[in-house]
């Protein structure tokens, strides 16, 4: 198997999953028990803490909240904002945003909050003029993704902090695609709320996390309990909260070098499809792109079908969110692009991690421009079918 889905999902790192181990079995205690077993819990939750403290460039370990994944993270922060700012009741966020925000947005209008959605050009870029001027002193905050988990744009986040500084609006970040993909430093860029998730950064599924700049006026979303500072309810993951203190340490000491080889795989791979795939382009801008990711469209197929092929040859890869792959709705963040539906139908997106190698790219090529070609020669050509239209 050549696993190119890691958008999706990581693989846990080995030194995370060998850490994590003995918080299933002998070291077993409640954080919150006052007797010595459970303040030891307390303890590694701590160190974990400062771990992805330091891979965001926090101020200060307090500044983390643990969640259980992506979508709670984004839920926290932006339910826990509005029932903070209970006069606000309107939110900016963009037409490329992953279901976690976007669903969540509905079901927020539902309960009579206005939500705008800036849109994006035809290369996935932004319009920080627009996202400007919707803006309003009602706005309780705007919440834009780092990068795009299907086409991995990269947004200027640093100028829509500027933006928001500028007019007094709170910014959440959702940076689940961005963390351990490229440098973050939240000392240097004004980011209020910042979301992250373990699975994609090669911990386990079920812990993520929250910056939440000090002072940033939050009610918890998880009512419960005084856990995480009285900010989020419930018994704390202790198991997947070293994994994730781990993976944070792996990320922050590799992060350089090791999305310098996997930029190149990734390179290497898109030329390669390039080249031997007649009517094959990329999704969205070539530089401003997260390191490990491409989206490729192949014009006039299916992409359901081009995905079953690549599995029966052993590829996984996606056809944009893992989340709405399995239907046949079209990607909405190509759609927001406008995209050609030929074009949108037909997309596939590779995406490669720090355990992906040279030969499986070789490998790779050998087997996706066959499927391609085979697909191909089953499916009219442009020619035909110009002339049959
Ligand atoms: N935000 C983005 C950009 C994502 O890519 C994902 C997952 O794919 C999420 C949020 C949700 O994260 P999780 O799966 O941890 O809930």
């Amino acid at each position: 198997m050549i696993y190119l889905d890691n958008n999706a999902t990581t693989q846990t790192a080995p030194e995370a999953m060998e850490a994590m181990l003995p918080y299933f079995s002998e070291r077993y205690g409640n954080p919150s028990s006052v007797h010595t077993f459970g303040r030891e819990m307390e303890k590694v939750i701590q160190e974990a803490r400062v771990c992805v403290a330091e891979l965001l460039g926090a101020e200060n370990p307090l500044e983390i909240l643990f969640t259980s994944c992506g979508t709670e993270g984004d839920n926290t922060a932006l339910r826990g904002v509005l029932a903070a700012e209970p006069k606000k009741r309107h939110l900016v966020t963009t037409a490329v945003e992953h279901s976690a925000i976007l669903n969540l947005c509905q079901r927020l209008r539902e309960e009579g909050v206005r939500v705008s959605l800036v849109p994006v050009d035809s290369k996935g870029n932004l319009d920080c003029d627009v996202l400007k001027k919707v803006i309003t002193s009602d706005t309780a905050l705007v919440s834009c993704m780092w990068a795009n988990n299907e086409t991995g744009a990269v947004f200027p986040v640093g100028k829509i902090s500027e933006i928001c500084r500028e007019k007094g609006v709170l910014f959440h970040c959702d940076a689940v695609q961005a963390v351990g993909k490229i440098p973050i430093d939240l000392k240097k860029i004004g980011i209020d709320l910042l979301t992250l998730s373990g699975h994609k950064i090669h911990a386990p599924k079920g812990i993520g996390a929250l910056y939440v700049r000090r002072g940033t006026r939050l009610k918890p979303f998880l009512v419960g309990g005084h856990q995480e500072n009285g900010r989020r309810g419930g018994t704390e993951n202790v198991p997947g909260i070293v994994a994730l203190g781990i993976a944070a340490r792996l990320a922050r000491e590799n992060i350089v070098d090791e999305n310098t080889g996997v930029r190149a795989l990734r390179d290497r791979l898109e030329k390669g499809i390039l080249k031997a795939c007649p009517e094959a382009d990329v999704n969205g801008a070539i530089s401003h792109r997260l390191p490990n990711t491409t989206n490729i469209s192949f014009e006039f197929l299916e992409a359901g079908v081009i995905l079953q092929k690549l599995s029966d040859e052993g590829i996984c890869a996606s056809s944009g969110s893992a989340c709405t792959s399995g239907s046949l709705e079209p990607s909405h963040v190509l759609r927001a692009m406008r995209l050609s539906l030929t074009r949108t139908m037909g997309s596939i997106r590779f995406s490669l991690s720090r355990y992906n190698t040279g030969e499986e790219m070789d490998e790779a090529l050998r087997r996706i421009p066959k499927i391609i070609a085979d697909l191909r020669s089953a499916t009219p050509s442009a020619m035909e079918r110009t002339v049959a239209h």
